[in-house]
């Protein structure tokens, strides 16, 4: 084992064997883009920092990529043990077979015992592979943890958020994606968690994926899955100019993202990537307004765990008013510009 030089031996950590008994060892893999921290790592940190608060262990945080000081930095504040940093040109992209391969290895000679992360289109590429390099048990979408007599059982949304499961994991080594709503961010530690930067050797990675190009979309708004407020539009909107006129209009009004349900995505008025729902984001922003959105429950799967709800809707009796918390019934085209107008004058 190379992958932690001169140190593994040293400290054991290769000879250590976790066992459901032994007190917990987490180990949460944060994450970022090109050396920004995402909020939601702080999610699965607060998910980790709950469970040493109930059964006892500690937690570092794993950070893999190219360039990712900062993020390290910003970590130590949260209440781990560690900051494990593995900086290396050929982490730069995030790709899942590189990446997983180094969780592994870490999962085995950290002696490591439940490895967590937020449940993100990153997460699910890496985790269930490092699990399976592990032969380990792994759930999605864990929303909530109870510790009972030396084990877990673990509460996790199923069927687009339909069905609340309640399960257990079987071995020495447990992966789980974690609901970034579920979990609030750990509150400040008074100490500064340890930074260890891990050697690479790029050469034992595995190659099965290379990184060809990559296309973003540049927004001046922020990304609906980390944002505060989250304005969306449905099938009330009629074409790409209604949407940005409105649902662009309120959104920049209230300094939020934007998002779509998928019969404005299909009907090709915006991106797929503004889609919400179960084919496409999970956000659960303090604010989501919903602007002419039916609700229908593949949409609510991606918005209902938002912490206040508005929606506006000409149809009372639209489902979408079972989960707002705020509910106004009027056409969006009368009522969004006087809203808008309303908060420019503030
Ligand atoms: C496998 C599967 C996956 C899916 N995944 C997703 C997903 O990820 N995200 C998603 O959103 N959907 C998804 N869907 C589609 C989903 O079932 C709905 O068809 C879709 O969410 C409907 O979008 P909508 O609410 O915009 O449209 P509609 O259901 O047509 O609702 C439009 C609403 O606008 C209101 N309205 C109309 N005009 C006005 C006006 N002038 N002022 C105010 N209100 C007005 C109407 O009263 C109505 O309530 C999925 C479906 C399937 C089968």
């Amino acid at each position: 084992m190379n992958f932690w030089p001169g140190s593994a031996t040293k400290r054991g950590w290769s000879e250590r064997r976790p066992s459901v008994e032994a007190l917990s060892h987490l180990l949460v893999l944060a994450e970022h883009a090109h050396g920004r921290l995402k909020p939601v790592t702080l999610a699965a940190a607060g998910f980790a920092a709950q469970v040493c608060a109930r059964a006892g262990g500690t937690f570092d945080f794993l950070v893999l990529g190219e360039g990712v000081g900062a993020v390290a930095e910003a970590l130590r504040t949260y209440g781990a043990a560690r900051v494990l940093v593995a900086d290396h040109p050929a982490l730069r992209e995030p790709l899942a077979d590189k990446h997983a391969h180094l969780l592994a290895q870490a999962v085995g000679a950290c002696g490591v015992t439940m490895v967590v992360a937020a449940a993100s289109t990153y997460s699910k590429d890496v985790l269930p592979r490092a699990a399976a390099l592990l032969d380990a048990g792994m759930l999605s979408e864990v929303v909530a943890v109870q510790a009972d007599g030396g084990g877990f059982t673990f509460q996790r949304l199923m069927f687009a958020g339909n069905v609340l499961g309640t399960a257990t994991l079987e071995g020495p080594v447990r992966f789980l994606t974690v609901r970034p709503a579920a979990f609030a961010a750990p509150a400040s530690a008074p100490g500064l968690a340890v930074v260890e930067m891990l050697a690479v050797e790029a050469v034992t990675l595995p190659n099965y994926l290379t990184f060809q190009a990559r296309e973003e979309k540049v927004s001046a708004r922020p990304d609906a899955t980390e944002a505060r407020v989250v304005v969306a539009g449905g099938r009330a909107l009629k074409t790409s100019q209604e949407f940005e006129q409105l649902v662009g209009g309120l959104a920049d009004a209230l300094g939020a993202a934007v998002g779509a349900s998928r019969a404005v995505v299909d009907a090709g008025l915006v991106p797929n990537s503004l889609q919400i729902g179960q084919t496409g984001k999970a956000v659960a922003p303090e604010l989501y307004v919903a602007l002419g959105i039916s609700g229908a429950i593949q949409h609510l799967a991606g918005m209902k765990d938002s912490r206040v709800i508005v929606a506006i809707n000409r149809d009372p009796e639209a489902p979408i008013f079972e989960v707002a918390d705020y509910g106004l019934i009027a056409d969006i085209h009368q009522a969004v510009p006087e809203l808008v107008d309303k908060l420019r004058r503030r």
